[in-house]
């Protein structure tokens, strides 16, 4: 990969580079679109990274569906994909590791301490592997791309980080390749994720600046679902994640919960 970025750049070819853990949705596909507007050659990668997984998590579930993934990405006008093993990525001598502070101990990290780690590692590492000029993430994972975007200015990387928006089934669900583990009467359930964000929206729309009232609809409208378990429902800073009381600038409001055993998370900006 990295002889074929060289001689990519060598050509004089922009690279656009979108990561994913594969099980190709229209959610990723939409960030292939993305880096194709954006640069000449888009690289695709697929590795279902095990440091991003915790304990009791699910590694070895998780969907996978390499030929599959192969012509839905060919068909999208992915020139390349990038699909390693797990012992290329990590030898046994592996020792190496990012982290970024901070912002990746609060709202997904508090459950999963580990899982961002994982992420910036692997990230690192793919940069360093494709050498992209443009990277696209998904506002799907928000605090993720925070902590991308810190990275990426931290380290000095000579990559343009792009966030795309949430692509949604018709019903709202945000696409991810976890929505598979959903039995029926869950993934009807699931939709009160959605629902729930767009009441908040209406409420600030009606000028309901108070977070502790959002969170309390928020929690009110989720819990009435028998499946749903709540993780967290926060309204945060944009930038560090910062919690606040009240809905002022711009503010990240983000939902985990679990149906079932698996865990999704959906989120809005709101501006006001
Ligand atoms: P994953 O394969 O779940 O690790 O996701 C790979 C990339 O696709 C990440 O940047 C995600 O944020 C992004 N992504 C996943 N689901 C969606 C979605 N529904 N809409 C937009 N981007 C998404």
């Amino acid at each position: 990969m990295q002889k074929i970025s060289d001689e990519l750049r060598r050509e004089k070819k922009t690279i656009g580079f979108v990561p994913t853990m594969g099980y190709i949705h229209e959610g990723h596909l939409s960030l292939i679109d993305v880096s194709n507007r954006n640069s000449d050659i888009t690289v695709a990668s697929i590795f279902v990274n095990p440091t991003q997984f915790g304990a009791g998590e699910d590694y070895r579930e998780y969907p996978r569906d390499i030929e599959m993934d192969k012509m839905l990405l060919k068909k999208r006008r992915c020139s390349f994909l990038f699909y390693p093993d797990v012992d290329a990525m990590y030898s046994k001598y592996f020792k190496t590791e990012v982290y970024v502070k901070d912002l990746s101990r609060f709202l997904c990290g508090i459950r999963r301490k580990t899982h961002f780690k994982g992420v910036t590692t692997v990230v690192a590492k793919l940069f360093n592997i494709v050498k992209p000029d443009i990277a696209v993430f998904g506002q799907k994972d928000a605090q993720q791309a925070i902590i991308i975007k810190r990275m990426v200015e931290d380290l000095n990387y000579n990559t343009k980080v792009i966030i795309a928006p949430i692509i949604r089934e018709k019903d709202g669900l945000a696409m991810s390749s976890r929505n598979v583990y959903l039995a029926k009467g869950e993934r009807k359930d699931a939709t009160v994720i959605y629902n729930s964000l767009k009441e908040t929206e209406h409420m600030i729309e009606n000028g309901v600046r108070n977070v502790s009232i959002i969170v309390r609809r928020i929690r009110e409208m989720i819990s009435s679902k028998k499946s749903a378990r709540i993780d967290y429902i926060k309204a945060v800073e944009t930038k560090d994640l910062k919690p606040v009381n009240e809905i002022k600038g711009e503010v990240l409001i983000a939902v985990a919960c679990y149906f079932g055993k698996a865990r999704f998370i959906d989120n809005i900006i709101v501006k006001v």
